[in-house]
């Protein structure tokens, strides 16, 4: 049979990594759109070697690594940059991860990213999982985590779909507004309903 794939989405904050990490305490593998999107542009990576030819050898600090700062500078002052970094990275970003769906041994395989529905990514999933919270205990739970101020992560929010159009295209939601053990008990239903898809 296919390899049955969830989308696991949900704003900052909405508690995605949460969830993910309860289904990974079942057994599922979860591949993680973030840490692939890290991965590609690593040390030696083609991806890399193809920003540095794009924008220039500034793109590497002293180490030979990517100056995300430097990077996020220069798309702030020339906002048609990112169009060209997103044309090396998202192919390399999506061709990674579907290396690592395949590779997965697991009954039914997550592919956990916060801008499914945004990069077309849900196009290879069989099915979508949000994880559903207020705006204000996004913020809440992500100014706590990251530390970062309650401005970034309203811009964050900003740029990101809306809570209701993301309610609109996923297949299932979990609305995260109580205890851990609250969202727990919301996936086990969900976990038992995948098992039984793919049986
Ligand atoms: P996301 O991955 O969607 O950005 P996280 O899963 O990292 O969000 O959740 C953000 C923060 O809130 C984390 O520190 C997490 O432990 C915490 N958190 C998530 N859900 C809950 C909950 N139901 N109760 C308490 N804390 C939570």
């Amino acid at each position: 049979m296919q390899q049955f794939i969830l989308g696991l989405t949900g704003g900052i904050g909405s508690g995605k990594s949460a969830a993910s990490q309860w289904f990974e305490s079942q057994g599922i593998v979860v591949v993680d759109a973030d840490i692939v999107a890290r991965e590609i542009v690593a040390k030696g990576q083609t991806a890399l070697s193809a920003i540095e030819k794009h924008f220039g050898p500034w793109v590497l600090n002293a180490e030979g690594e990517l100056d995300r700062r430097a990077l996020r500078e220069h798309i702030f002052k020339h906002p048609e940059a990112r169009k060209a970094l997103e044309e090396i990275t998202h192919p390399a970003i999506r061709h990674s991860i579907i290396e690592q769906l395949q590779a997965a041994q697991s009954p039914y395989v997550i592919l956990v990213s916060p801008l499914l529905f945004e990069t077309n990514q849900h196009q290879l999933t069989q099915r979508t999982l949000l994880i559903d919270a207020s705006e204000q205990l996004q913020i809440q739970r992500a100014s706590q985590r990251d530390l970062q101020n309650i401005e970034q992560i309203k811009q964050i929010i900003a740029a990101q779909m809306s809570r209701q159009q993301k309610q609109q295209r996923a297949d299932d939601i979990v609305l995260n507004d109580g205890l851990l053990s609250h969202l727990h008990m919301q996936l086990e239903p969900l976990h038992q309903s995948y098992l039984q898809l793919v049986q």
